[in-house]
């Protein structure tokens, strides 16, 4: 079976820009793909790289685009090789639509994505319920002081955990604001807090000393870099609160080489540049790990590739980090009509 294939780049801005210890983060870009077979089903893909994350870069992905004819294969798709992750995301999950659409599930629809349907319908293997109301995803706060009130809202609508980014400000100033938010936050509640790999050792063990004491902390995630792994495992073992690894499992490849060596703690899941969804599978089917599948501010389409896979992955009962809509403008429900007539 040949497809065609036609790609078009977009641009998202934040509403206010995501601050992490990476740096400071304006505008989401990314590439929306469309996959046409031969009786004219279409299938969508997102390609949605983060480059300082560990993904090829945009350029790289759009060059990768480019660089193809208008029909492709499935092998063609099928062996996108895994230096390209976001693309093996993009196109597979785009093959996927279609699959799920020519075995008549889903009615044919030109532009089916509009800016409010965002809530996946799930494929689901194992047949475990997930429900995909707003209690299940965990809701970014935004950095610093500013997570104090943003919180409620959120919460007044049933999420019970929320995500806070840590090691963008000096720690002590941190660790106050740390106290005031977990005395803030209703019983019951979970926080997750990212250091996105900027602590150092000292720093880590302070952080983790506070979590262990605040107890409400559901993980620490990435609090040192990729390439301090084993200080992270000794870290592990000494403190109560889980520690997750992030940006040291971005990609599929990254994630067997640190469950090789070793790693028992919670993996974050970044689906849409973890590479190909088939082979992400296929470990999952064979290593049972503890994943918490996160966004990487995708749009709709690449978000609802990204919640059927989490949907059909999860081993537990974890939040999806996908709280994360009111980070952008609502999209407007022709959105993706107006791109791709007018990119
Ligand atoms: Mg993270």
């Amino acid at each position: 079976m040949r497809y065609s294939f036609e790609f078009r780049p977009y641009q998202r801005k934040f509403k206010r820009s995501l601050l992490t210890s990476h740096g400071r983060w304006e505008v989401r870009e990314g590439i929306i793909l469309r996959l046409t077979d031969q009786t004219g089903q279409v299938g969508w893909g997102e390609i949605a790289p983060i480059a300082w994350f560990g993904s090829e870069t945009l350029q790289e992905a759009r060059d990768f685009c480019a660089s193809l004819p208008e029909e492709i294969t499935a092998t063609k798709i099928f062996s996108i090789p895994s230096q390209l992750p976001a693309c093996q995301f993009g196109f597979e999950s785009a093959w996927e639509g279609l699959a799920r659409q020519t075995s008549k599930v889903i009615p044919p629809q030109s532009f089916p994505f509009n800016g409010k349907d965002l809530f996946p319908t799930p494929v689901n293997r194992k047949n475990l319920s997930f429900s995909c109301s707003t209690h299940t995803y965990s809701y970014l706060l935004p950095t610093g002081e500013a997570a104090m009130q943003a919180w409620q809202e959120p919460w007044n609508q049933g999420s019970c955990t929320f995500k806070w980014k840590i090691g963008v400000s000096p720690i002590a100033e941190e660790l106050r604001s740390f106290q005031q938010l977990t005395q803030a936050l209703p019983a019951g509640t979970k926080l997750r807090l990212d250091a996105n790999g900027g602590l150092t050792l000292k720093e880590a063990e302070q952080w983790l000393q506070a979590a262990d004491q605040a107890g409400m902390i559901e993980f620490i995630e990435q609090p040192l870099p990729p390439e301090q792994f084993h200080r992270m495992l000794g870290l592990s073992a000494e403190y109560a609160t889980p520690l997750a690894l992030d940006e040291s499992v971005a990609t599929l490849r990254q994630l067997e080489a640190c469950y090789q060596r070793g790693w028992r703690g919670i993996f974050v899941i970044k689906v849409a540049i973890a590479g190909s969804p088939k082979c992400l599978r296929q470990f999952c089917d064979r290593t049972p790990i503890d994943a918490v599948f996160s966004s990487v501010f995708e749009t709709a389409i690449g978000k609802q590739a990204a919640l059927n896979l989490a949907a059909e992955l999860s081993q537990n009962d974890r939040a999806v980090g996908f709280g994360v809509d009111d980070w952008f403008d609502e999209d407007k429900e022709t959105w993706l009509e107006q791109l791709w007539k007018h990119p």
